[in-house]
Order: C-alpha cells, then structure tokens, then sequence
C-alpha cells in the first residue's frame, strides 16, 4: 500500500554502506523503536533520518602552532617530523609523532597505536592538515588522538563544521554519520505537500532540502528544533498527525452510533435525590453529552476539569440518559480503590432513581462475579462500575449503550478499542479527566474528540492556603496538626515511596505511619500500593468515616480519593513529586467547607527545577496553568507518558518548542478536508504520501476505504 517511491527509506538501515550486522543493532538501540516486550526493532534508513544534531563541534579555528591554546578545538597545518614508538617492553608509554610549522611544536599521542597505521597516516616530511583538541602536557602542547589526520586532498571536502549526535556505547561518531549521510542519498525527491504560500512565507527549505539542512548545520542555532530546516520538518509530521486525526474523527462521525435520548425521569429522580444544584459548567457539558448521545453518530467526547470540579455527577446524568433509553451504562475507573468510590457515590444515586447498578473489579469472584456476569448478560444490571475487569471476555452485556472511562491518559487507544468490542451496535463514550491538559498538547492527544471543560469549582470552595517548608521544620507541622486534629480535621499526610530503599535516603510511609502513630495512637491509617485490597479498603474506609484523623498514604490517593472532610495535606519530600502529581494531591483537600492548607515538605538543597515546581504550586491553583508550566518544565513526551499511554510520540516535533506550528496544522487539516475530503488533488496525492512517511496508518486505511 506504501507508494514505491517511500521505500527506500522504509528499508533497514543494513542496506547503509558501512552498517553491518552488528551496527544495524547498535543503530537500533539508538533510533529504532522498542516493541511491546521492550525488545529494541531495527533501525530502519527513515529512523535516521530523525535522529537529529543537538549542537556542532566547529573545527573552522586554524591557529599556528605558537597560537593553539590549551582547551581548545583546532585544526593546524603541520609537517610530520619524528616518530617515537611505545617502547616495546612497555606498551604503557603512548606512541609521539612531533610535528611542528614555522611558529612550533606539537606532539599527537597515540595509546595501543599501529605503527604500520601511523607510518601510513603520518610519513615523516610531509604535510598534513590534523584537527582535535589542544591539550598541554609538561610545558609541551599536544593533541591525543586526533579526531582528523588528513592530506591536503582529503581536507578539501573536510567538515569543518561537524554535527554532534546523541550517542549510545559501542558505536563511533563517524559511523553514524557515514550511515546518516548515506540515508541522506537514499532520500527521495517528494512532491511538495505544504501550501507552497505557506512554506515560502516561513521560509521553509522542501523536505529534501530541510533534512539535509538538518544535519548539516553551520552553526550552533542550525542544530536547535527551533531552527527553519527543523521547524519545517517538525511542521511535516504535525501536518500528518492533524490530518490522521482529522480523518478518524470524519469518519468516525460518519459511522452510525444510535439515537439515545431519554425522557428524563431518571435524571430527574438523581437530581432530587442531590443536596446541590449543578454549576453552570455541569449545566452546559451535561447538555454537550445529551446532544451528542441524541445524535445518530456515535459519541466520542472528553470532559475534562481540575480535580474536585465535579465531573462524576455529570457521567451520572449521562448515563441515566442511556438507562432511559433501554440500554446498559458502564463506568471504567483506573484503581480499584476508584471504582469502589465511585460505586459509593453513584450506588445511591441509581437507587434513587429505580436503577439496578452493580461493580465489578478484579476481587468480585466466585458466585458473586457469576451473579453479575449473569445480569449484565441479561439486561438486569443496567450501570455498571468497575476497572480493567470489565475487558475480560468472560463479561458479556445485553446491550451497552455508552460508557465514561475516567482518567483516560491511565488507558490506552488499545483499551479504548476493546470497549467498543463489546457492543455490536456502537458505544458512545464519554472520557474524563483531571489531568487539565495544556491546550496545544490535547490537540495532538484528544484532536479526535469533542471536548467539554469545567471551568468553575462548586460554589462555596475556599481556596487552599500552599506552604513550603524544609523538611527540617517538620516538628512545627506536627505541633499545628495537634490543634487542628483536636478541632476534628482530617489530614492526608503523602511520602514518596513504599520502603525504605538504600539508594534514596527518604522517609517512607511506613516509618512516618509509626511515627504519626505514637503521637496519635489509634488515629492513624496507612495506605499504600503494596498492600492488599481488604486492608487498603480498610484504610480508606476509617479515614473516610472519621475513625482514622491521618491517613498516610503513598500517591495511591493521587487520583479522585474524595474525602470532604479533609482539610489538611502534607506532602513529604515535595521535590521528588512532579507538578501535576503536586496538583492532583493538593487537589485531595479544599473539597469541602473548612479553609484547607496544604504543606510541601522538602529536602534541601534544591535543584532549580524542583525550587520552580514548588514556587508554582505556592502561586496558582489554577490546574490549567500548571499544566502549562509543566509542559515548559519537562517536556511534552513526559508530561503525556507517552509510553504508557500508547499515545504516538513524535519523532521530529518538540512540543515545547513547536506548539505554535501545531495550531497551524490543526487548522490548515480543517482546511484541507473541507476542500479535498478524499485527499485527491495534487496537492492531496502528497498529503497522502505524508501520512505513509509518519506511518499514520489507520488514517491510510480509512481513506482507502472511501
Ligand atoms: P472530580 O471532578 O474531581 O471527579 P467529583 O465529581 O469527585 O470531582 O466532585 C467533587 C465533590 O464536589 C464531590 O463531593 C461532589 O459531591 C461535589 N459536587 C459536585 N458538583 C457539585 C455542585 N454543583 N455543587 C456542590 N458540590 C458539588
Ligand atoms: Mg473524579
């Protein structure tokens, strides 16, 4: 299906003169790309293609030898003089060949050298241009192991300005960039696939000639992502990751879902049974979500809001939605300890309004897990609540109509696919989630979905008063957690990491848990990761009735725990948390009417990244700058763990850098589906042969199906 013309650059590297076998391993290590099972592919001549500069080493300094100075990277014109070999009982002393010009001396040293070689390289007499680093030695200047030897011939089409590749062990600078320039040959001259207006107004070289750019910079800016040749580049694959998701989400539109529209008397009956009225936000994305469900096409929206900005009530009305229409409803939540709360909350809502609800995670087994599987395979339960559980094969509905996954960036396209498995007839979902995502980033991840935000928190919620402090002063914060604790507060109290470890010196739950436990006995809970379900449903269960004041917790609590009558967070070790795990802990508090404060605990001294973090966590509570900053902070593919996620990462584009270019693709994919929806003009035949370059092969198949 790849037009020919591709497939020089779809080839495996080995087919580089100079890559043998065992380079095109040690090359796949470095480009390539790891499958599943994390076994490294091999490189392919396009995956060297990507694999970029990051600075020069300018070897344009051609001082005489009385003007080289120690430390720096020259390149002399010297003429060979004496040889002096290792001694041959001691291989140990280098092997010195002097050289001089008219101004001075200079010795190459070479440890385990060839004299056979050297001979060679360096005949005594003659001339020869040797470029490295100037080192001084006893007074005297020398250069080991120089990086260039060359003949006045060779040093005609030498680079004087050579690129510097990221590394891995085993493999030499020069192999590598004989293999990148022999994959530079092997490029193709393609049909321009960019609005030449476009192009030419950002002074944007072709594809040919922005790749060879690329990797040969002049200056140390020509190698940065910022710079035209990369920008374009970078520009290229965007394009192609806007058009895919373009495409996906036309036809997915087209593709038939069915028309859910409910009468209303579910809905109505939560809403009594609720002591709030919903937030003008609720209001709009519940309407959002009956809209599309009403609608023949299937649907596929996000709602996304800052943690405790109410999100599960609006899943709860959408999926009483389904309820009325006559089809089953179904919940995903990331952790069991999730979707046991969520069962809580929502449980007594469906009994309000005369829905059978039930839960299904990995602990319901035996007779009870039958009992469920029996009535979601014959419509009697019509919500259901659960985890990864609800994949399994054994779990059959009636008829699911919709689902709402939360926290979807914990789920991948994969689960999301296995979903809409278990319906013939089409699922509408709803995803939700709290990771307030920046705006440019959520184009590359959820650009195939509707979006619905919650702007505002549930009136009445008193902003979190932030402290840092050193961990030093943790005393202090206990003192103040005695008052508070008599006063009837609930404290989360967070550490990092599970047990002690030998590499990092921290304190770790369990020991902060013994600590807090003699000052409060009886009063304290832990939990973490590694206990077992019961005890961690213990735990929770005695923090959340009151009969635990402390809950120590690992960042277990991270996501969605709610607990209103929580006031009080202290994370310990807040330099080793990143910014948006910082948000969504904090977020645990200020849920309910109490003034709440949250206290940062650090271990001096401070790198500057984390003394950021910590300043932008005292600044803002706003989830959407933070996300902001962390993007600038870390990086895109970080911040998404784009691993885990199974989002596609980029390959040229850096999105901290590029996240302008990427609303302009966004914008210019509109465009050009709008004008050529089959991607058949001239202009489109290209576009097509983009989508192939970046591999974006669903969107392929999609168009070829018509
Ligand atoms: P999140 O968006 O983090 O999932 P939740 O749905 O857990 O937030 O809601 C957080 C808390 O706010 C819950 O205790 C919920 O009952 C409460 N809540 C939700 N909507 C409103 C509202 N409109 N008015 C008052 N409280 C609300
Ligand atoms: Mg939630």
């Amino acid at each position: 299906m790849r037009p020919d013309i591709l497939n020089p650059l779809f080839a495996p590297a080995s087919v580089l003169s100079g890559v043998g076998p065992k380079t095109a391993k040690t090359l796949g290590r470095l480009v390539g790309h790891a499958d599943d099972d994390g076994t490294y592919l091999d490189a392919r001549v396009l995956d060297l293609l990507w694999h970029f500069p990051y600075s020069v080493i300018d070897r344009s300094h051609r001082p005489a030898i009385g003007e080289a100075l120690e430390g720096t990277i020259a390149t002399l014109e010297i003429t060979v003089g004496k040889h002096h070999p290792s001694p041959r009982h001691n291989r140990r002393i280098p092997y010195r060949v002097t050289c001089f010009d008219d101004t001075g001396e200079i010795t190459l040293v070479f440890f385990h050298a060839r004299a056979e070689y050297l001979n060679e390289r360096l005949p005594a007499g003659e001339r020869r241009f040797v470029s490295g680093r100037i080192e001084l030695f006893n007074g005297v200047l020398q250069i080991t192991h120089p990086d260039y030897m060359l003949t006045a011939d060779e040093f005609e089409t030498f680079p004087v300005i050579e690129p510097v590749y990221p590394m891995t062990a085993g493999l030499a600078g020069r192999t590598l960039r004989k293999a990148i320039s022999g994959a530079l040959e092997r490029c193709p001259d393609l049909a321009e696939w960019q609005d030449r207006h476009y192009a030419a107004k950002q002074k944007w070289p072709s594809f040919r000639k922005a790749l060879a750019e690329a990797h040969e910079p002049h200056r140390p800016a020509d190698a940065e992502p910022a710079a035209p040749a990369r920008s374009r580049l970078a520009y290229d694959e965007l394009l192609a990751s806007q058009l895919a998701l373009a495409i996906v989400r036309i036809t997915r539109k087209k593709s038939s879902g069915r028309e859910l529209s409910g009468d209303g008397a579910r809905r109505r009956a939560v809403m009594d049974a609720l002591p709030f009225s919903l937030t003008a936000s609720q209001e709009h994305a519940v309407e959002d979500i009956l809209q599309n469900m009403a609608a023949p096409e299937r649907m596929l929206r996000l709602l996304q809001g800052d943690v405790g900005s109410g999100k599960t009530i609006v899943a709860v009305l959408a999926m009483m939605n389904a309820v009325e229409c006559g089809v089953q409803a179904a919940l995903m939540a990331p952790t069991e300890i999730l979707a046991r709360q969520h069962f809580g909350t929502i449980a007594p809502l469906c009994e309000a309004a005369g829905v059978r609800v039930a839960l299904l995670t990995g602990r319901e087994k035996g007779k009870t897990r039958d009992a469920i599987l029996q009535g979601l395979a014959d419509g009697t339960v019509e919500v259901l609540v659960g985890t990864h559980a609800l994949f399994q094969k054994s779990v059959v509905f009636a008829d699911l109509g919709m689902a709402v996954i939360d926290e979807q960036h914990r789920f991948g396209v994969h689960q999301r696919l296995a979903l809409q498995s278990k319906s013939s007839r089409g699922v509408d979902v709803l995803v939700m989630t709290a990771t307030p995502i920046p705006r440019t980033l959520s184009l590359t991840v959820y650009g195939d979905m509707d979006a619905s935000k919650l702007t505002e928190k549930p009136a009445g919620r008193l902003p979190v008063d932030t402290r840092v402090m050193p961990l030093d002063r943790v005393a202090e914060v206990e003192n103040r957690l005695d008052s508070a604790i008599s006063n009837g507060v609930r404290c989360y109290w967070v550490c990092p990491l599970v047990s002690e470890s030998d590499v990092l010196d921290i304190t770790n739950a369990e020991h902060r848990y013994e600590v807090l436990s003699k000052r409060y006995p009886g009063r304290v809970a832990l939990l973490h990761g590694q206990m077992k379900a019961a005890d961690k449903d213990q735990a929770m269960a005695r923090f959340q009735t009151g009969d635990a004041d402390i809950l120590v917790a690992t960042t277990v609590v991270e996501v969605g725990v709610d607990v209103p009558e929580a006031s009080v967070m202290v994370i310990e070790n807040a330099e080793r948390f990143g910014l948006a795990q910082l948000h969504q802990l904090r977020g645990r508090v200020g849920r309910g009417r109490d003034k709440s404060s949250c206290i940062l605990l650090y271990q001096g001294p401070l790198g500057q990244v984390a003394k950021d973090r910590l300043s932008i966590m005292r600044e803002t509570e706003d989830g959407f700058r933070i996300a902001e900053e962390d993007l600038r902070l870390r990086g895109a593919g970080e911040l998404l763990g784009t691993r885990q996620s199974g989002i596609p990462g980029f390959a040229v584009a850096d999105l901290a850098v590029h996240a302008e270019l990427l609303a302009a693709a966004r914008d210019d994919a509109a465009l050009i589906l709008e004008t050529d929806p089959g991607l058949s003009s001239e202009r489109g035949v290209a576009l097509r042969v983009l989508l192939h370059l970046f591999e974006r092969l669903q969107a392929v198949r999609l168009l070829a199906a018509g």
